[in-house]
């Protein structure tokens, strides 16, 4: 297997989910070995590479940052380009914060369609699981382990009469992301909202961007995307998240109660046992 990016440059534009600030959105092609990068074009085109080491938090949202430039929600559309199957990117924004669209990675899948993914010269690397490394806090608990390809098996639990107990077993196949996981869309929860909008948080929120659910029901008119919308957007989340990695994955991952946190915890307590994997072309 080849790495591969997009065929041309595209560009969207949208609000920040939690700055509620226009941004403007550029993909560009990138050559082989670059992975993604975002540049602040509002900051002297300055570069944040996607990567683990440039976490700075991830209490509602993934957020980077390197030498103090931030850059906020990247999860959606890292999720997008890795279930597109697109390797190397760079992402021109001229704010903080990627736009929130609808709430899922549906658009981005659209808008890497539109470019088209084109292959380069070089092999993929790919990251084997050799060995199970797991992490845990309180109930929350996220594991990965050899397996012959990346699947993600989820667990959510939220006493809610729409999500309950919700689990899904996703394996990554050419296609299946955009079927079953892109269009799953965030959500949020009314009491929480509040709070959020206190801390400045969740600025650029709306039902035209989010699920959000009050104590029996939901706000929003339109039906669920999914019955089970709510764990594929985790899933979503967690593919994104995982991207921060630098290439696909090649192991199972399993996911209870987890969120952005659990998601960051896991990838460097990974990184840092370096028995537990190794870095290898992608042969098929
Ligand atoms: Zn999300």
């Amino acid at each position: 297997m080849k790495q591969t990016t997009i065929g041309k440059q595209i560009e969207i534009s949208g609000v920040g989910l939690h700055t509620g600030v226009d941004v403007n959105m550029r993909l560009r092609p990138a050559p082989e070995n670059t992975g993604y990068i975002f540049v602040r074009t509002d900051l002297d085109d300055f570069e944040i590479p996607a990567s683990v080491e440039y976490i700075s938090h991830c209490s509602y949202a993934t957020t980077l940052m390197r030498r103090g430039v931030v850059l906020s929600t990247c999860e959606h559309l890292l999720s997008a380009l890795r279930g597109a199957g697109v390797d190397n990117c760079f992402i021109d924004l001229d704010s903080i914060e990627i736009p929130i669209m609808d709430g899922s990675s549906e658009n981005f899948i659209e808008l890497i369609e539109a470019a088209g993914v084109v292959t380069q010269a070089s092999p993929r690397h790919i990251l084997r699981i050799l060995e199970r490394v797991e992490y845990q806090q309180g109930d929350r608990r996220m594991s990965v382990e050899p397996a012959g390809n990346f699947e993600i098996d989820c667990v959510i639990d939220f006493q809610h009469p729409f999500i309950e107990r919700q689990s899904l077993k996703f394996v990554f196949e050419n296609g299946s992301f955009g079927k079953e996981i892109a269009s799953a869309r965030t959500f949020g929860f009314t009491h929480e909202i509040e709070m959020l909008r206190k801390a400045n948080l969740a600025l650029g929120g709306s039902l035209d961007n989010a699920i959000v659910l009050t104590d029996t029901g939901m706000l929003n008119e339109t039906p669920l995307r999914f019955n089970d919308e709510f764990v594929r957007h985790k899933i979503l989340d967690i593919i994104g998240d995982l991207a921060l990695l630098g290439m696909p994955i090649q192991g199972k991952i399993t996911a209870e109660k987890s969120g952005h946190a659990v998601h960051a915890s896991l990838m460097s307590k990974l990184l840092k046992a370096e028995h537990a994997w190794e870095i290898v072309e992608q042969v098929d």
